[in-house]
């Protein structure tokens, strides 16, 4: 796989570490910590953790179809929203 860019500081230091939840590849640069995965739904785009600013509740949405999901138990699953 060639390089991952990290959208937070910018450096190619993006490793995947394995699967989380099963299913899932899970990302985390070694330089600021940020971690993300990769959407198992489109197969193209990222997920991103989000704080719901309304319910204090952590999501994850994918950045190219938009698939948003409640839990980290759930993602890769169907999503709770689309
Ligand atoms: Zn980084
Ligand atoms: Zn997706």
């Amino acid at each position: 796989m060639s390089q991952i860019v990290c959208p937070a500081c910018k450096d190619a230091t993006v490793v995947e570490v394995g699967e989380n939840p099963e299913g899932v590849k899970y990302f985390v640069c070694s330089h600021c910590r940020e971690s993300k995965r990769w959407c198992s739904r489109c197969d193209q785009g990222w997920l991103y953790k989000w704080v719901d600013p309304t319910t204090n509740g952590v999501l994850f949405n994918c950045d190219e179809c938009e698939a948003t999901w409640y839990s980290i138990e759930k993602v890769g699953s169907n999503p709770d929203f689309s």
